[in-house]
């Protein structure tokens, strides 16, 4: 979608530092981190508005994607916890339509997040 800035940043149009990638999925440092450590990883492909439309087939991309996760923060050294948070909708906070999942951690982390 050329109008998506998660689909600029995949397609190098839009600078962002990345973090790691996999087939299917791309990771890169959020550009206003909530959290020492904020990693967005997303679809390369833009499959998903939000997790209110995965199905199961975006079984793969979702198993590389929470693999990735981990990955990040074993090498982020994220020993103490990390939290792994989807948005959906307006009344959670989402901004971007592009499904992302937000990893979070380097410091105490509320619950519930608010
Ligand atoms: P949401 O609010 O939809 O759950 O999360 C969208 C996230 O994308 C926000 O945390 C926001 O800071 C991040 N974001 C928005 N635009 C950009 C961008 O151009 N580059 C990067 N690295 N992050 C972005
Ligand atoms: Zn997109």
């Amino acid at each position: 979608m050329a109008d998506c800035i998660f689909c600029r940043i995949v397609a190098g149009k839009h600078p962002a530092k990345q973090a790691g990638e996999t087939t299917h999925v791309l990771a890169f440092h959020d550009n206003n981190p909530q959290a020492p450590i904020h990693v967005l990883l997303i679809p390369k492909e833009h499959v998903a508005d939000s997790a209110a439309d995965l199905g199961p087939q975006h079984g793969t991309m979702l198993v590389e994607l929470f693999g990735l996760a981990g990955k990040i923060a074993r090498e982020e050294r994220l020993d103490l916890g990390w939290r792994l948070v989807t948005n959906v909708g307006p009344e959670a906070g989402q901004s971007v339509y592009h499904l992302h999942f937000h990893l979070l951690g380097g410091r105490q982390l509320r619950w519930p997040p608010g």
